[in-house]
């Protein structure tokens, strides 16, 4: 929520122009009750001033519950100490929230005048509709209907100035019969009975009634506060079991990744994520790049143990909670953006191992708590678990699929492959298919000759020729020992033929080296080879994709090879 710099100067301008006059006008027409004695008044803004520290906090929404305490104080005291009480708990309030931060501090101004104008609107409705200052509850009855309405109309104002405020200043679309109204409404029937007691026996008992009344409040809203927070942390951890579900249901390295970061800007303020894991030179190196929304370049350098911040949690194993930059950054190694202020990193550690770091930043100060700390610990290590699962998905699926020797896919990616370009060929979404096979010429002869690790560098080298010269027309696949396979979707017949003998040139004109020959000598050796090669087009040369390999094959074989060997040969019906 930004709030405009000409709003902020106009919050500063409204409380200029309310609140002094506004006090000044109060102590001229209800000058302040000081009958009591100097003690007995401290006393009540000590109260108020302790309850205003201890606001209870429900998602996210402070509740404020001073309303009581200003019910007495106004009875006892009159408006004006009433007006002056409220202000005090505002400020003690924001102070003990710190919320006022940079830019932030149009805030005080701000509750304290929407503050003023509340006390003040309820206090000279009451004054005017006839409410008695010090009432006697025990001898008239109807000033206690007017103590309720007092709370009514402190509770009305509240409302109605505050969404005034949310409306026009935060431009915030929530509905005014929400959750909060309906909070504020429950939390104001259930504690301003507390006020009537507390000035009822305020008369009789005097300043005991603030240690009768004020000990069992706090030290239930202390209960309170302490429940909910175990209550949270219950929550979190719960959220964390179901997010550490859903990470290792993911097969891919990218997808844990993101749904990791995702789930944790979703927890917490998170302006930067950085993902960094070890790697076998004992150095950090920079997984994922999270900056303002979305993924960035890791164009960040590799770190030792103990250089930058993540270094430090990589050498000391341990979490580290900043919450402001003055803190971290003698630590620092320039990496971390300049508006960082709350930092948190985060050892990723697998079956004892720590395998990386984790490091967020939020440009708010103090924007992660102690609490977050074991929850992302937590997550954490899913994490590590949910990586080391996708790394190994990730790499039998890469296996399954190549030949291990050209690293080129094999045969049963390529028949799948197949089935599927025939599956959009069907419906339309391809024009054609074209499939070259390749066979050399004579391997057997060149294993006899050189050997069989000599035969196989001469694979390795075709291959990755073939691959150079396809490039991102089709997909080149080992079919079987010396054969191979390419394939080219909505490639025409006519142009999958110049191709093919293409390839051919590419293998019989220039020779291929072999480092690890026969010779003793260790010589590089060259040797020359040819090969054979056929070319079928679907639909117009087959309907099926067995037949589509069929009849290259027969191409190769019949069209090349018997014709005389290093040629290229098109099926023809
Ligand atoms: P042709 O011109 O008729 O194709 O003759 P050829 O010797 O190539 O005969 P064929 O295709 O039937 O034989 C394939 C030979 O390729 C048999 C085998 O020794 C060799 N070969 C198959 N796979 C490999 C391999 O992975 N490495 C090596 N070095 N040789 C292989
Ligand atoms: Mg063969
Ligand atoms: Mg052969």
């Amino acid at each position: 929520m930004d709030v405009k710099p000409h709003i902020k100067k106009a919050i500063f301008l409204v409380w200029l122009l309310i609140v002094p006059a506004g006090l000044w006008f109060t102590y001229q027409t209800y000058p302040p009750d000081i009958s009591d004695h100097w003690i007995e008044i401290a006393a009540f803004l000590l109260l108020t001033s302790v309850v205003a520290s201890l606001p209870i906090v429900i998602n996210e929404v402070f509740i404020f519950l001073i309303q009581w305490v200003a019910l007495a104080t106004f009875l006892r005291f009159g408006l004006f100490i009433e007006i002056i009480f409220a202000q005090v708990a505002v400020v003690v309030l924001m102070v003990k929230l710190r919320i006022l931060r940079k830019g932030e501090f149009f805030r005080l101004p701000l509750n304290l005048y929407m503050f003023f104008l509340v006390s003040f609107l309820s206090g000279i409705t009451y004054y005017l509709l006839g409410g008695q200052h010090r009432p006697n509850f025990t001898t008239d009855t109807s000033s206690l209907w007017f103590a309720v309405l007092y709370i009514v109309l402190y509770f009305a104002f509240n409302q109605i100035i505050l969404s005034f405020h949310i409306y026009y200043i935060y431009k915030s679309k929530e509905p005014f019969f929400g959750k909060e109204l309906f909070v504020e409404t429950l939390t104001t029937i259930i504690t301003f009975p507390i006020g009537f007691v507390l000035y009822i026996l305020f008369k009789q008992v005097g300043l005991l009634a603030i240690l009768f009344v004020g000990i069992p409040f706090v030290s239930l809203s202390t209960i309170f506060t302490h429940y909910y927070s175990s209550q949270k942390i219950n929550e979190y951890l719960q959220k964390a079991a179901e997010i550490g579900h859903q990470l290792v249901e993911r097969l891919y390295v990218n997808d844990v990744r993101d749904l990791f970061i995702q789930k944790l800007s979703e927890m917490m303020p998170v302006d930067y994520a950085y993902i960094f894991e070890t790697n076998d030179n004992d150095e950090l190196t920079l997984m994922y790049r999270f900056e303002a929304g979305k993924a960035m370049p890791n164009d960040m350098i590799s770190m030792n143990k103990n250089e930058g911040i993540s270094g430090m949690v990589w050498e000391k194993r341990k979490a580290f909670l900043f919450t402001a930059k003055k803190d971290w950054e003698q630590y620092s190694n320039a990496q971390i953006p300049e508006d960082a202020e709350s930092i948190l990193g985060v050892p990723i550690i697998r079956s004892n191992n720590l395998i990386g770091v984790l490091l967020l930043a939020s440009k708010r100060k103090r924007a992660y708590e102690k609490s977050q700390l074991m929850i992302i610990d937590i997550l954490c290590s899913h994490f590590a678990v949910a990586i080391e699962n996708a790394r190994n998905y990730e790499q039998t699926k890469m296996q399954s699929e190549h030949c291990s020797l050209t690293k080129l896919f094999n045969y049963r990616y390529f028949e799948n492959m197949l089935t599927q370009e025939f599956e959009k060929l069907t419906r339309f979404e391809r024009k054609m298919l074209s499939l070259i096979i390749l066979d050399i010429d004579h391997f057997k002869t060149v294993n006899d000759t050189y050997g069989h690790q000599s035969g196989n560098e001469i694979l390795y080298e075709l291959a990755s020729r073939l691959s150079k010269l396809v490039g991102d027309r089709g997909t080149v696949a080992r079919y079987g020992g010396e054969e191979f396979v390419v394939l080219l979707p909505d490639v025409p017949k006519e142009e999958a033929y110049q191709l093919a003998e293409q390839i051919r040139q590419m293998i019989s004109n220039w020779p291929f080296t072999l480092q690890q020959s026969l010779d003793l000598d260790k010589t590089q050796q060259k040797v020359m080879i040819t090969a054979s090669i056929g070319v079928a087009t679907a639909p117009e040369d087959s309907e099926d994709y067995l037949a589509l390999i069929r009849h290259a094959d027969r191409a190769l074989y019949v069209g090349a090879k018997r014709a005389g060997r290093n040629r290229v040969a098109e099926y023809v019906k």
